[in-house]
């Protein structure tokens, strides 16, 4: 099963992503921690990657498209794999369907989540990640038991570089500019399941989440 998530920054991608991981027993693969990783550990990669994300602007697709094909190599993927983040251009997702192609496999179905514009930019400044077990957590709508620690694995929590109002702007343009064309190119190929993700009716993540396990069930999608 090849699962893709797509949605604008903030709709909660990774939430989703960690939820159907667990549920569906299949490794979640999310390029921008990729990124951060590499960030860190002040790789190449990792250099030229943040030279791109800090403006809120993609990294380029050659670069993208290699790691991927890298991470689509390994054992623990080969039954399944939920992309989250990846494809964000036209030229990804097409690079991907040859990649899969060649492996004998395809993409099983996208999950394209939607929410109101004005609630995302609250979702992304809100947002507190756990830098060890990766875990999203946001001040508002989904606050950590204790102040900023992790649930999951006690490790404090760390607000992201990029998740601030001015560079929020920059990777809302590039999502409406680079990304949302994927939308149409997987419903054209009736691989896209759409659901909001908004407090205003009060659908969120494991809301979602459980949607999305009743299409795949209903669909027999594998
Ligand atoms: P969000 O969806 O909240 O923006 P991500 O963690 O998915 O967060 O991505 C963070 C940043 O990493 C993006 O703004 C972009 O610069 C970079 N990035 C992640 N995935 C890709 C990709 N597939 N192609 C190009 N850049 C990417
Ligand atoms: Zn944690």
């Amino acid at each position: 099963m090849v699962i893709i998530m797509l949605g604008a920054p903030g709709t909660g991608k990774g939430t989703v992503s960690g939820m159907l991981s667990n549920k569906l027993n299949i490794p979640q693969v999310s390029t921008g921690d990729i990124f951060r990783k590499h960030i860190k550990e002040q790789t190449e990669l990792g250099k030229l990657a943040e030279s791109y994300i800090s403006k809120g602007k993609l990294v380029p697709d050659d670069v993208t498209v290699e790691l991927v094909k890298n991470r689509l190599q390994d054992e623990d993927v080969q039954d399944g794999i939920i992309l989250d983040g990846f494809p964000r251009t036209i030229k990804q997702a097409e690079a991907l369907d040859e990649m899969l192609k060649n492996m004998d496999r395809k993409v099983s179905m996208t999950v394209n989540l939607t929410t109101p514009e004005d609630e995302l930019v609250e979702r992304v400044v809100n947002r507190r990640i756990c830098p060890k077990c990766k875990a999203v957590y946001n001040l508002v709508l989904n606050p950590p038991e204790k102040e900023n620690i992790c649930n999951n694995c006690g490790h404090e929590l760390v607000t992201r570089k990029d998740d601030n109002e001015e560079t929020f702007k920059g990777r809302l343009n590039t999502y409406f500019e680079e990304t949302k064309p994927l939308v149409n190119y997987y419903d054209k190929q009736n691989k896209l399941f759409s659901a909001v993700v908004s407090k205003s009716i009060n659908k969120m993540g494991k809301d979602v989440t459980k949607d999305v396990l009743d299409y795949i069930k209903k669909n027999h999608i594998d």
